[in-house]
């Protein structure tokens, strides 16, 4: 049988990401209810450097209960909405049941937009959230031993190329940063050198990085290809296979890393609630946040179709930057009399890997180092709590002195405990190695 329970002072908030995350925050000691599968906040812009190794994945996430001291946590998914009884079912670890509210706010955010190419749910892999992260820095540093470990070249080769598809701010900086990892991994595989590695970047649309103003995107276009990654715009992908792809300029390339981050789409909970939405599977929310024709329910961030007073001609992008300005509208809206949603972007910051990147800063074109610095610059500032901004300053910091980690830790996800089998197989990994080094000898 399901029970209820009330959220908190009455607010309700689905989904612990930017938006509701903020809402929560902003709140203060008013207190909210905030449903949410994790119990942390994931700074998405810094993830790409929780994929090098130049931070600790934990670094990039920052705990809910820490970042909002007067809301309240339940662990779990909202699975349903009762406009009627003004109630969400939830399920948890504990249990299903439903949680009363009077206001509630749509945080949901989005999840990845796949196309039905053939392959592509078997062999790519996405860059989203935390997991995918960590098992697409796994992956490369696997590809790399195999590639060491290949007995001819051809086959090194296909370990060392890359490609990624979609060229927004996740898959470049994704890229940026996991080939300067490759690129400092690489001293340690002295059998690879002078093998070629291979990084593609492929995107449907003409430019990379439409998020920012065309010179800038132009002028990173141009840094990464002075790195040597080969940019394939107005081109898409048509079929992927364990160890190859093709792409439509009728090209195949041999490889085992394909990294799909073309776009996301609606979270596919808000079709079934009932509400409003645009043809994207967005919520339609009106100027002050309030979703339409609806009196006590909001909706903010990626899950939101969002109008901008100041940008009249088109709704909010999908970024964290506007995510955090809606939040601060509707935390007010929720607790004096609301006002209409008005953002007027003051810059955009990107990187390109270590030290360089590319910024519009209040009207100024940054690029380079300076791009570089006022990315980080703008990052720490916006990370909430002083003990994550520190920690991540001396994670920075360590890597300006030291080479990267290199450590593959997936084997970690799946103990073998004491079985006789584990520890045949351990020695025979020894012998393994050891007939490798005495090849080198000879
Ligand atoms: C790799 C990457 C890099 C990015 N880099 C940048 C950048 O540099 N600059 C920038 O401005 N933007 C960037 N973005 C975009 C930015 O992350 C998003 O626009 C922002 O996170 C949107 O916030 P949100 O709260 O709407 O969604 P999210 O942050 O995705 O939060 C949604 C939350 O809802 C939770 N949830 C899901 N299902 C349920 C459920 N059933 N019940 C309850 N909760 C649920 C999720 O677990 C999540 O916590 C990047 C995105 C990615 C993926």
């Amino acid at each position: 049988m399901t029970s209820s329970r009330p959220a908190r002072n009455g607010i309700l908030i689905l989904g612990g990401g930017f938006a509701g995350a903020y809402v929560a925050r902003l709140l203060g000691r008013r207190g909210a209810t905030i449903v949410s599968p994790e119990n942390f906040m994931l700074y998405t812009p810094m993830l790409a450097e929780a994929a090098s190794g130049t931070l600790e994945p934990r670094h990039v996430v920052v705990p809910l209960r820490m970042m909002c001291p007067y809301a309240e946590l339940l662990l779990g998914r909202a699975v349903g909405l009762d406009e009627a009884s003004r109630t969400v079912a939830v399920a948890t670890d504990a249990g299903s049941f439903d949680v009363a509210y009077e206001q509630l706010v749509l945080a949901l955010g989005s999840v990845p937009r796949t196309l039905p190419i053939p392959g592509l749910a078997e062999h790519g892999l996405g860059f989203k959230n935390l997991a995918d992260a960590i098992h697409l820095r796994n992956h490369v540093l696997r590809e790399l031993e195999a590639a060491d470990a290949a007995l001819v070249a051809s086959r090194a080769e296909r370990h060392l190329t890359f490609v990624f598809v979609g060229a927004g701010y996740a898959g470049v900086e994704a890229l940026a940063e996991l080939s300067d990892l490759v690129r400092d991994a690489l001293r340690y595989y002295p059998r690879l050198r002078g093998a070629r590695q291979r990084w593609v970047l492929v995107d449907a649309a003409p430019t990379i990085l439409p998020e920012i103003p065309t010179r800038l995107s132009e002028y990173a276009a141009r840094q990464l290809t002075g790195r040597g990654i080969d940019i394939r715009v107005g081109t898409t992908l048509e079929s992927v296979e364990e160890d190859s792809l093709v792409l439509s300029d009728g090209s195949r390339l041999e490889t085992h890393t394909l990294v799909w981050t073309a776009g996301v789409r609606a979270h596919p909970l808000l079709a079934e609630l009932g509400l409003p939405l645009d043809e994207r599977g967005r919520v339609r929310v009106d100027n002050i946040l309030r979703v339409e024709g609806c009196g006590n329910i909001w909706a903010l961030g990626d899950c939101a179709r969002v109008l901008n007073a100041a940008t009249p001609d088109h709704p909010d992008p999908p970024t964290s930057q506007h995510a955090l300005r809606q939040a601060r509208r509707l935390a007010k809206n929720l607790q004096a009399a609301p006002r209409p949603y008005h953002y007027r972007m003051r810059g955009m910051v990107a990187t390109l890997g270590r030290h360089k990147g590319v910024g519009d800063v209040l009207g100024l074109r940054l690029r380079g180092f300076l791009g570089w610095f006022a990315t980080r610059t703008y990052h720490l500032y916006q990370l909430p709590l002083t003990s994550r901004k520190l920690r991540v300053v001396t994670d920075w910091t360590v890597s300006l002195f030291f080479r990267r980690d290199i450590a593959e830790l997936s084997m970690l996800g799946h103990a073998r405990g004491l079985s006789r089998e584990g520890h045949e197989e351990a020695s025979t990994i020894s012998v393994t190695f050891g007939t490798r080094e005495g090849e080198g000898v000879d």
